[in-house]
């Protein structure tokens, strides 16, 4: 039987310049498997623990702690554990640090360790890792699907200086017919935006925020970036609802002070900003809000799921946790579940959030965060799990771009075999 015969992190930085992890696992047939963790900006509070160190160093970022917790503790735990069982190697992580939140020992310790390990695995087999998390973790036969690329093309809130309030404003390339073209789509959007911007703004406008989406420089709120936004999908000779539909993520727990929600000088409650997404859904091609109201706003949630159709995706509100999840699903308070593996902290526990998401006929957008590295194992995750919806930011930034080219990659070694689910984007998941 293969072995873990040594596992080694170390601090290395991420796309805001702040230290992360990255963790090698090595297999006793010399096979290896590495991961580097994300961290978001705009966390929900029930998210699993960053340990970090504290201090001076790094502003009290640093993650030596968490580091000298893979290499000790969980170097230690693991070396008896079969790599090729994720399942057990998830759990025998879990015990090591039962603690809520993962905080003892650190979910971004624990997670680099459970990543690193799916990597290696699929190496030792000779697999790529999507079939590898397909096949042998999750556990799918069906033919594979790409996702259709949800890109942030404008950044606002947590993620940019600027004055929008709005995180996100996202579009979506269905029209096109596979995953290559919808990246074609993409890129061309986004640089006519570019152009457009800076003709408006001035060259400031060229400058971009956290996940590689334009400033939004000189933008005066919501409905000019989606006007902005709209003229630039037709001038770059597309067609806004065929080819090309629009997201936002409102991330609207930042928004939120005092009971009202603060958007474009204005003070809203929850019902006025439930108008205001309903007149914007009848305005232009709006097609998926993530966290239209605050974290622990289910009630409010599940108000605007009776008013609409489009798909209404929950971040913030259930932290990839399956225990929230059910909760959500129950008080259907959404439509799509936002997964991010680091906000629970495991492969396995992330995988089970997206199965619970889907068995209650939930889509699933795997997603990045706001600060990332050129990890690009969510790219495979997303086409092992056969979600059909992929958020990775602008199509812009080595540490956004490495998930659109994996999965280009990964198109290709199936040689262009596989789905591409366009404007069924939330349902898609169903058939694979
Ligand atoms: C998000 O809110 O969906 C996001 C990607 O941002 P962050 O990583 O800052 O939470
Ligand atoms: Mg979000």
């Amino acid at each position: 039987m293969v072995k873990i015969t040594s596992i080694r992190a170390l601090e290395i930085l991420d796309s805001r310049g702040n230290p992360t992890l990255m963790t090698k696992v090595a297999l006793s047939d010399g096979t290896t498997g590495v991961a580097k963790v994300p961290s978001g900006a705009s966390t929900g509070i029930h998210e699993a623990v960053e340990l970090r160190d504290g201090g001076n160093r790094y502003g009290g970022k640093g993650v030596t702690r968490a580091v000298k917790n893979v290499n000790t503790v969980l170097a230690k735990t693991m070396s008896s554990v079969d790599p090729l069982k994720q399942k057990s190697v998830d759990d025998t992580l879990l015990e090591a640090d039962p603690s809520k939140g993962k905080g003892k020992l650190g979910a971004n310790a624990i997670l680099s360790v459970s990543m690193a390990t799916a990597v290696a695995a699929a190496s030792h087999l000779e697999m790529e890792l999507f079939e590898y998390l397909r096949k042998n973790v999750i556990s799918k036969t069906a033919k594979y699907q790409l996702p259709v690329p949800m890109s942030n093309v404008i950044n606002g809130g947590a993620h940019a200086g600027n004055d929008l309030a709005i995180q996100e404003f996202m579009i979506l390339p269905v029209g096109a017919k596979t995953y290559p073209e919808g990246v074609r789509y993409l890129s061309e959007v986004y640089h006519t935006l570019g152009t457009r911007m800076i003709k408006r703004h001035g060259r400031m406008a060229k400058h971009v925020g956290d996940e590689g989406g334009y400033c939004g420089y000189g933008l005066k709120g919501t409905i000019d970036a989606f006007e902005e936004i709209m003229g630039a999908i037709e001038e770059a000779g597309y067609t806004p609802k065929k080819d090309v539909v629009l997201g936002i993520d409102a991330a609207a727990s930042g928004l939120f002070k005092n009971g009202k929600y603060a958007i474009d000088g204005k003070n809203l409650d929850a019902s006025e900003l439930l108008e205001f997404y309903l007149e914007l859904e009848k305005t232009f091609p709006l097609q998926t809000v993530e966290d239209p109201f605050e974290e622990e706003a289910f009630a409010d949630f599940a108000e605007y799921m009776k008013k609409t159709r489009i798909q209404v995706v929950t971040d913030d509100l259930t932290v990839s946790n399956p225990e929230i999840v059910h909760r959500a699903i129950e008080e259907k308070a959404g439509n799509a579940l936002l997964l991010k593996v680091n906000q629970i902290g495991s492969v396995t526990e992330a995988i089970e959030a997206a199965t619970i998401a889907n068995k209650a006929d939930w889509g699933v957008v795997v997603s990045h965060r706001s600060g990332e590295t050129g990890d690009t194992f969510i790219a495979d995750l997303c086409v092992a799990l056969g979600t059909g919806q992929l958020k990775t930011g602008g199509p812009a930034r080595s540490d956004r771009v490495e998930k659109y080219n994996r999965l280009l990659e990964i198109y290709d070694v199936l040689d262009g075999k596989c789905g591409y689910p366009g404007s069924d984007f939330r349902t898609a998941w169903r058939n694979y």
